[in-house]
């Protein structure tokens, strides 16, 4: 059964929206094409229920107002999100996957947030695909894809108050990208508060990320479980990110020493941190044309190099650059006998058991 997501309901919601819909209210109004997009874009729900079924087509919102109304439309049961940038692949849809397992309801948002972005990054190259996404979402039965432009999520233009990450934000990739992880925390509380989500989805792959927002989510009292998923790999070993599409033949080559090297680290863990480091770095020292930024081994929630003596839980992760792409990569290990690569670490593990009092997903 598909429906339009029909302007009707998007300009009755707007009617009704808060000072904060306004803002997009007022977008829209000035977007000829905005309301068309909404009209256009199709929905698996019906005006009495929203089916969660693989295959239905998701629903759309671009605005706050349609968010607003279409997360009405789902009705009762949990409700899960997973943010992106889009360009989706199965890192995306491995943590869409997750979701889907512990939720009634998921949202998928789709964002490239111009704030974690560096002046001199990537933000107008990187790769934008919208229909390919959209087709991901309704494969994995994504129940609404959040799609909104920058004057919606920041109709003041940059947000005067962000939200700080700290010291923990200044270390790794923050040292790298200053301000990066403010801009990441600043959009994903905003997303967290628009889509009303019980529990959102994360992956390893963005460790210290993952950590910030845990720390965001405990610190400042967000009613949200933080939910993380392993990194998922390419058959070679190679990260998936959305990054990946700039790399060259070549570069794709030379980017393997990054995995190579988490792999390398992993294996001498039973010997310890430096026996680790050692070993991760004699991998990446063979690939002179991988300008390596970082290769630690750090504790998994204070980032500080561990000592020689430390055994247990550690983060080895790894940063660099291949051509003209930044990548990053990381691996949690337990240092120390018996210890080698772990799949999360063991503060994730078991998270996405759903509370007792969960609906089940539909058909499940
Ligand atoms: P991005 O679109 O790159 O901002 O990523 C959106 C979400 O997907 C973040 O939580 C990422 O950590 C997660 N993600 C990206 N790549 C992977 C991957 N290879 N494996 C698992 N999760 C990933």
């Amino acid at each position: 059964m598909t429906e339009t997501f029909d302007t009707t309901v998007s300009a009755t919601s707007a009617t009704s929206a808060t000072s904060a819909d306004s803002a997009d209210s007022a977008s829209s109004a000035t977007s000829a094409d905005s309301a068309d997009s909404a009209s256009s874009a199709t929905s698996a729900s019906s005006a009495t229920g929203v089916s969660s079924d693989v295959g239905k087509r998701p629903m759309i919102a671009r605005t706050r107002a349609e968010l607003k109304a279409a997360r009405a439309r789902l009705g009762d049961g949990s409700v899960g999100v997973v943010m992106t940038m889009g360009a989706l692949h199965e890192g995306h849809a491995t943590l869409i996957r997750r979701a889907r397992a512990n939720e009634r309801h998921v949202i998928v948002t789709i964002f490239l947030n111009p704030l974690q972005f560096g002046p001199r990054e990537d933000l107008s190259r990187y790769p934008r695909m919208v229909d390919a996404d959209l087709e991901i979402c309704t494969r994995e039965g994504v129940d609404l894809v959040f799609l909104p432009t920058p004057d919606v999520i920041y109709p003041d233009g940059d947000p005067g108050v962000r939200v700080s990450a700290g010291p923990l934000g200044n270390v790794l990739e923050g040292q790298a990208r200053p301000g990066h992880f403010d801009g990441v925390l600043t959009v994903v509380g905003k997303l967290l508060h628009l889509t009303g989500a019980d529990r959102s989805y994360y992956g390893q792959k963005d460790a210290q990320q993952l950590l910030l927002i845990r720390r965001m989510a405990r610190d400042l009292d967000f009613p949200v479980k933080v939910i993380s998923a392993p990194t998922v790999r390419e058959a070679d070993g190679l990260a998936m990110s959305s990054r990946n599409m700039y790399l060259s033949e070549s570069d794709r080559d030379t980017a393997l020493c990054l995995s190579r090297a988490l792999r390398a680290g992993a294996a001498a863990a039973a010997e310890g941190p430096s026996a680790v480091r050692r070993a991760a770095r004699a991998v990446v020292v063979r690939e002179p044309l991988a300008l390596i930024d970082y290769l630690v081994l750090v504790h998994p929630t204070t980032l500080e190099d561990v000592p020689e003596w430390y055994r247990g839980e550690a983060l080895l992760a790894v940063a660099g650059r291949v051509g003209p792409t930044r990548l990053i990569d990381n691996i949690p290990v337990n240092v120390g006998p018996g210890g080698g690569a772990l799949e999360v670490f063991s503060e994730d593990a078991g998270q996405d058991q759903p509370p007792a009092s969960s609906v089940s997903p539909a058909g499940a």
